[in-house]
């Protein structure tokens, strides 16, 4: 047996009984390890106060002054009780006064007349003046009046309604003091702490929560952000290589297969990163341990086919092969291409199929009873080569006779949504290939992919033309309108056609019926006007004058399959000018003649996303142009993300974009935005440098020590941590 390790002992062995229920009630922590690293939020530095009659409206800043007066009322509009308090810099003189006010806050009810407290917020000019609402605050000990006295900064902490900072300092203060940190081992390997010059974790603990400089503090913070990025790295090796150790099937290449059919059928030549890709990947699938890739490219740089290429190489070692999508309209999209690709190739099941055809099938939840049965019975039996699905094709009840390979669709996201479901329907792990036209900036890469090896392919096909993005906003000029869709005419009068794209199908009921944008991505989507639906601006085009001999036509996820078929083949054959649709053009389509794509209230939409719609203009000889559209102010927020894609067709420089304006718990999933063992200094936005130095020393350490045995205190964290690191890793 052995003793509790330091960090996991209870707080109530340790703090009064009252305390520890307190501490464990408002903040969910329990033991001590997690105690200590509840960080300061911030530090207040005395030498740096401002007196009160310097504060400036909107500057961050920290006073301390005397409460002069305290007034407590109850709310009726909004139900609650509102404190508010005035603070003088001296109370005796008609000195400058700050208003402080509090909503709700019953910890607040300390702070009578007279007491002296250390101030520090952004100030706001209300009706009462200069106004702190819900400042971090301290209590001053009366003999501190002197500034003099303490000059150590002070740390303040994450306060709740009924629990003061200095509160939680004093708990803090009081296990430091009765010698907690004893004992308590460090996680870090010495040779990184060497590496990186780290200090040591006890006096780390005692300069994070008790600094005598703030430059302590800063190298205590920079500490324990270190170790963040070393655990989850450490996590990431360690399921790398568990993932390497499972055992797989090889299946190595042949030359005399559906592949090298398939290549000499080929209509054009493979770009060098397609054939780069493609070769990282076949050496995989010949491997004995799983592969775990990523596809990277953006839309049209060829995805598809280099998949497909590792199909074939798959069906031709006898296994077979799962294709999932994010939606049923994806899925059939990608159905309907990878049987145009293959031609001949993929009509194997039927009586005039060409030597070496293969069999591919389509399911989802809509695929009729009669030929899912079908489906499922050719899987089962080993004569379907490849099926084509949507995720929810997991669910179903399907069982392979030999799947060898899953690719997966994860289109604009960066989640890596049930993959581990379909691998355990395999008898042994499937290789897995995963595909994303959204360029992974690093920091994900490092971190939500952290375990994946990565393949990207940076260049388009030759042919390919630049696609021109313009911004135009309606709310400045409403005239532009018009002239929107008689620009529409003029390409339709050139022989092209057009993509107008909306982010409803219907009135406001359909809001989430599939057409929308992800709500997730169009921030601030319940402000501003009613967005416009493809229904009732199809009415619209219909009725316009410059569009009276065009050929409208829509489509949107809510329409029966075979009519979505019959639509979207009409336009691929250029029988329809111009295509209102939702979303549910965002990729799979190939229609070289499509030239103009005019995306309304462009603002609802997420910046990988229109990058990935107007992508499907351009794709011919001609060129393309996209205009966002959009009825919101110039200089609203949600425009700078139009004028950024306006701005540049680096898909990269896009994502990266998009990651640093996300906020960070939106990248890292819920789970992780609070809780006991989030993140908690770590940025994955901005702290690139220090995750790729703990990434390289972590993977070491695993390659060295694959079980951690000279590493007992980092194993045992790793164990703890697995669980929650899994929420990381895998965002909701
Ligand atoms: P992605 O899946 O990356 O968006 P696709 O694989 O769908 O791209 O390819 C887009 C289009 O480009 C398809 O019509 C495909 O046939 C074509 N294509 C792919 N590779 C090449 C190539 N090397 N040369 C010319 N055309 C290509
Ligand atoms: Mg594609």
């Amino acid at each position: 047996m052995t003793a509790v390790p330091v960090r996991e002992q209870p707080l109530s062995a340790l703090l009064a009984a009252a305390d520890a229920t307190r501490i464990e009630r408002e903040l969910g922590i329990t033991t001590l390890g997690d105690l200590l690293d509840y960080y300061p939020r911030r530090y207040i530095e005395r030498g740096a106060l401002a007196p009160i009659a310097e504060l400036v409206p909107g500057v961050d800043a920290s006073v301390i002054g005397t409460v002069v007066d305290f007034r407590k009322r109850r709310m009726h509009q909004r139900r609650g009780t509102l404190y508010e308090l005035k603070v003088a810099d001296d109370p005796d003189a008609a000195g400058a006064r700050v208003s402080v006010v509090f909503f709700n806050n019953r910890a607040v009810e300390r702070l009578v007349t007279g007491t002296r407290l250390l101030l520090s917020g952004v100030p706001t000019v209300r009706q009462d003046g200069l106004t702190l609402s819900h400042p971090d605050y301290e209590i001053l000990a009366p003999e501190s009046d002197d500034p003099g006295v303490d000059l150590r900064p002070t740390p303040i902490y994450g306060a709740t309604k009924t629990m003061a900072s200095d509160w939680i300092r004093k708990q803090i203060g009081r296990l430091l003091d009765d010698g907690v940190l004893e004992g308590l081992a460090d996680p870090l390997p010495p040779e990184s702490q060497a590496a990186e010059r780290l200090l040591p974790l006890r006096q780390a603990y005692r300069s994070i929560h008790r600094p005598d400089t703030l430059q302590e503090a800063y190298r205590a913070q920079h500490r324990f952000k270190y170790q963040e990025a070393f655990l989850l790295q450490t996590v990431l090796a360690t399921r790398r290589a568990a993932h390497e150790a499972l055992p797989a099937v090889p299946r190595p290449p042949r030359s005399d297969g559906v592949l090298s059919a398939f290549d000499a059928a080929l209509p054009f030549t493979l770009t060098a990163g397609q054939l780069a890709a493609g070769a990282e990947i076949s050496a995989d699938l010949a491997s004995t341990s799983p592969m775990n890739r990523l596809l990277q490219g953006e839309v049209g740089s060829g995805k598809t086919v280099v998949a497909l290429r590792a199909i074939l190489q798959t069906v031709d070692a006898g296994a077979q092969a799962a294709f999932l999508a994010p939606t049923e309209v994806l899925a059939e999209q990608h159905f309907r291409s990878i049987r145009a690709a293959l031609g001949p190739l993929g009509e194997g099941g039927t009586l005039t199929a060409a030597e070496h055809a293969i069999r591919v099938d389509l399911l989802t939840g809509s695929t009729p009873q009669a030929s899912k049965k079908r489906t499922l019975l050719g899987l089962a039996s080993g004569e379907v080569d490849l099926v084509v699905g949507t995720h929810a094709l997991l669910s179903e009840n399907v069982g392979f006779v030999e799947l060898g390979m899953v690719v997966v669709d994860e289109q604009h996201r960066f989640g890596v949504e049930q993959r581990d479901v379909l691998r355990q329907r395999a008898a042994t792990t499937p290789h897995t290939l995963i595909m994303t036209a959204t360029p992974i900036p690093r920091t994900i890469a490092m971190t939500s992919f952290g375990d994946l090896a990565v393949s990207t392919l940076t260049e388009l096909p030759r042919g390919r033309q630049p696609i021109r993005t313009h911004v135009s906003s309606l709310e400045a000029h409403p005239a532009w309108e018009t002239r929107l869709w008689e620009r529409a005419r003029e390409e339709i009068a050139a022989g092209r056609q057009v993509f107008v794209v909306c982010p409803l199908i219907g009135g406001a009921a359909d809001r989430n019926g599939g057409g929308k944008a992800r709500a997730g991505s169009s921030a601030g989507a319940d402000e501003g006007p009613q967005p416009t639906s493809a229904e009732a601006l199809t009415e619209q085009l219909v009725n316009e004058p410059s569009l009276r001999e065009a050929v409208i036509s829509i489509l949107h996820g809510g329409l029966p399959s075979d009519v979505k078929d019959q639509t979207m083949t009409a336009f691929a054959r250029g029988e329809i000018d111009l295509l209102v649709s939702t979303t549910v053009v965002e990729v799979g389509v190939d229609v070289p003649n499509a030239t103009l794509m005019i995306i309304m209230d462009a603002d609802r939409f997420g910046v990988a996303q229109l990058h990935q719609l107007r992508g499907r203009v351009g794709r011919g000889a001609h060129g393309g142009t996209c205009i966002l559209v959009t009825r919101l102010a110039e200089d609203h927020p949600s425009t700078g993300r139009l004028f950024k894609v306006a701005s540049t067709t680096d898909g990269l420089e896009l994502s990266e974009y998009d990651v640093d304006t996300r906020k960070e718990g939106d990248i890292l999933g819920a789970s992780q935005s609070g809780g006991a063992s989030s993140l908690k200094l770590l940025r994955v936005t901005r702290d690139q440098k220090v995750i790729a130095r703990a990434r390289d020393a972590a993977f070491d350490v695993i390659r060295r020590d694959p079980g951690l045995e000279g590493y007992p205190t980092l194993r045992h964290i790793i164990s703890t941590m697995d669980e929650d690191s899994k929420a990381f890793l895998e965002r909701a």
